[in-house]
């Protein structure tokens, strides 16, 4: 054990820290929560309505863009935006490999081909040069996505796909509230075309259930979007386009208006207990020297996972979960390696860096209301493993 290591106050062994802790974010806002959740119940207005029109309105202030319209999904998002836009069989969309599945199941449900390219080591982001590389006169959109909380390179991404007119849409399922500047800018979401957010009850704004948002910059796709969350229809039962049930439920809007106020507190929170991860980390000589703490290289990062760098990852998960400290891995094998692509005849080595990141990266509990002798536990918990 290091000198430094040890003059930091150990943390009692008996300490466990799970890796969520939702019933903590009810408990804070519970009767404010409930009267609302009753009121929607005696309302009998159950899908849609104005709980819904009223999220839309406080969801497209807070983000600054031009439109929100509320969606069943984050998933479903992403595919009434390529719906949107026409995307279809024949058409490429150019996504990174190292993302949740989503990004690109939803291409290939449309019937167009997705195109991965490799991410950036430090950030996990989208290697904008890649991307450019892989343009053709078929690539129907770019799917840029904000993970783990932190902006791509949308400066890069914007020179490469404005001149050549190829529509942008931005995975922001991860990255509500993410700005261009540490003191603010333009938020996740006002740079593409279209930007999926993501409500499942994990994300840094959490709904009751499934529900995500799709924002929009243009008026005309926006236009479209809609329709195509009813069945594309307009008026009732006449039907201009062929759209989905994409609908979203007026108690998870009303749910997440409430905690859309406290959303900005809550990443301020995070951004505390990342500041306290990254200290503990170089206090007890793991970073730099064993681990690799998270980089904040553009604007505001909102922490949805704190994400390390980790040699010998798999063993690591096994001691933690012995001390009864959560952890999560996102993701253990890049979207070019699943079997449900192997048709697409991409090789294992052909996008190194995600691969690396793939064995490597591991997300310690991070939420609002994890506490300082939890974080301590954590770290000890690090630390006797390499230093044991
Ligand atoms: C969560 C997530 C999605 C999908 O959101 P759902 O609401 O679960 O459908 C898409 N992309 C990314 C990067 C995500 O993290």
């Amino acid at each position: 054990m290091s000198a430094t290591a040890s003059a930091a106050p150990a943390a009692p062994a008996s300490v466990t820290v799970p890796p969520l802790n939702l019933p903590a974010a009810y408990a804070e806002l519970r009767e404010e929560l409930s009267a609302e959740l009753l009121a929607v119940a005696a309302s009998g207005m159950y899908v849609m309505g104005a709980k819904v029109t009223a999220f839309e309105d406080a969801l497209r202030a807070y983000c600054g863009c031009k439109h929100a319209l509320g969606v069943s999904s984050g998933t479903d998002a992403l595919l009434v935006a390529m719906m949107a836009l026409n995307i279809g069989p024949g058409d490429e969309v150019i996504v990174p490999t190292f993302t949740f599945f989503g990004t690109a199941g939803t291409v290939s449900r449309l019937g167009a081909t997705p195109v991965f390219v490799d991410v950036e080591p430090d950030t996990y982001n989208v290697n904008v040069a890649q991307l450019a590389a892989k343009i053709t006169p078929r690539t129907k959109a770019v799917i840029p996505v904000h993970l783990y909380g932190q902006l791509a390179d949308m400066d890069a991404l914007l020179a490469v796909a404005r001149p050549r007119g190829i529509p942008v849409i931005e995975d922001a399922c991860q990255a509500i509230g993410a700005t261009e500047r540490a003191d603010g800018g333009r938020m996740a979401g006002c740079f593409g075309e279209f930007a999926s957010l993501s409500f499942y009850p994990t994300k840094n704004l959490g709904a009751m259930g499934d529900a995500g948002a799709l924002l929009c910059n243009d008026d005309a796709l926006h236009e479209t979007a809609r329709l195509l969350r009813t069945h594309g229809e307009n008026p009732r039962y006449y039907h201009r386009l062929i759209g989905g049930n994409f609908r979203l439920d007026a108690i998870q809007a009303a749910v997440l208006t409430i905690k859309l106020r406290r959303l900005e507190a809550w990443t301020a929170a995070r951004r505390e207990r990342a500041a306290t991860y990254t200290h503990l980390f170089v206090e007890a000589r793991l970073a730099p020297e064993v681990i690799r703490t998270p980089v904040e290289r553009r604007g505001r990062h909102t922490y949805h996972q704190y994400v390390i760098r980790a040699p010998r990852r798999d063993e690591l998960t096994k001691h933690l979960t012995a001390r009864g400290i959560g952890w999560g891995v996102y993701y253990p094998l890049p979207l070019h390696r699943q079997d449900c692509f192997a048709n697409l005849g991409y090789q294992a080595g052909q996008f190194p860096v995600a691969e690396q990141a793939a064995l490597e990266v591991l997300a310690l509990p991070m939420y609002p209301e994890l506490t300082e002798v939890q974080q301590r536990a954590v770290v000890e918990a690090i630390r006797a493993f390499y230093h044991a």
